[in-house]
């Protein structure tokens, strides 16, 4: 079984995010960058269908040489090969997704990993966008999966309930939180991660579709107001609502 698992290199859910002097992009400077959290559990599972089926497990990434540091960490995790696609600068979710694909196709795996969401721009775009263009059927939003003859059964996380769905192979799966527990790498798998070579391989080139005009952070929050107590507050309160929040 070929599995490729696409890996995103994010900032820590810890980070204070600041804009960059560009003005458009995060600041990366003192910022802690993880594998993304939804692409641990892909990862996991591909290594859970290798442990039981056989086969190879490859981790790819789209970005600068940064990323060599979330593909070490699929590899101290047991990931067979890691494959870095280097491309800087602007990308939009097509023009990352239509890059993997690209590879993709040369590589043909057997199922393709990806996690829900990548928590930095969160465009839950990429997995169905890499589907679409290598012409495959996606599953997303995945807490369960089983392969079997050739096809996957696999529960997806709905509003108030689990779909359960069949796919032929191969396909793209965009893994959810509860899908598995993502092993620790072992002190052996950090030590071996550091040998293993890391595959560098230009990206293709892809026009981004979507600008990012600017990057802005939120208002910063009014500090809320005490009133009063009691209902002696009430009348000041409502006169608030109405003249000052507009709400009633
Ligand atoms: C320097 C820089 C410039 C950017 N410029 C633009 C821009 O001009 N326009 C714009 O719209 N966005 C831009 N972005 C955002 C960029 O498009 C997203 O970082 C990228 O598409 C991934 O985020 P997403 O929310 O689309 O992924 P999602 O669709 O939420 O990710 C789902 C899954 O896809 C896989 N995946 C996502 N990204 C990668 C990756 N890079 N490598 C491997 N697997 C991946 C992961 O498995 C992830 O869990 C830029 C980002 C950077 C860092």
């Amino acid at each position: 079984m070929k599995i490729a698992v696409c890996v995103s290199h994010v900032p820590d859910t810890e980070t204070k995010v600041k804009v960059g002097s560009d003005g458009k992009t995060i600041d990366p400077a003192g910022v802690n960058y993880v594998l993304n959290p939804y692409d641990e559990f892909g990862v996991e599972e591909a290594l859970k269908i290798r442990e039981k089926d056989g086969g190879e497990v490859v981790a790819i990434s789209l970005g600068g040489d940064a990323n060599k540091e979330t593909l070490r960490k699929a590899l101290a995790m047991g990931a067979d090969k890691a494959v870095l696609l280097k491309g800087d600068g602007e990308r939009d979710s097509y023009a990352v997704a239509k890059s993997i694909a690209e590879y993709l196709k040369s590589y043909e795996p057997d199922l393709i990993l990806v996690g829900k969401q990548s928590i930095d721009y969160d465009n839950l775009q990429v997995g169905g966008l890499i589907a679409e263009f290598l012409d495959l059927p996606s599953v997303s939003v995945v807490v369960k999966l089983e392969i079997a003859g050739g096809k996957i059964t696999a529960e997806r996380e709905i509003e108030g309930a689990h779909e359960h769905v069949e796919v032929t192979l191969p396909c793209v799966v965009a893994a959810q939180r509860g899908l598995n527990e993502p092993r620790y790498p072992s002190l052996k798998g950090i030590m071996q991660a550091k040998k293993k070579p890391i595959e560098v391989l230009d990206a293709a080139p892809v026009e981004s579709r979507v600008k990012v005009l600017a990057m802005k952070k939120p208002p910063k929050k009014q500090p809320g107001k005490i009133v009063g107590e009691g209902t002696d507050a009430v009348p000041e309160l409502v006169r608030l609502l109405r003249e000052e929040a507009k709400v009633i």
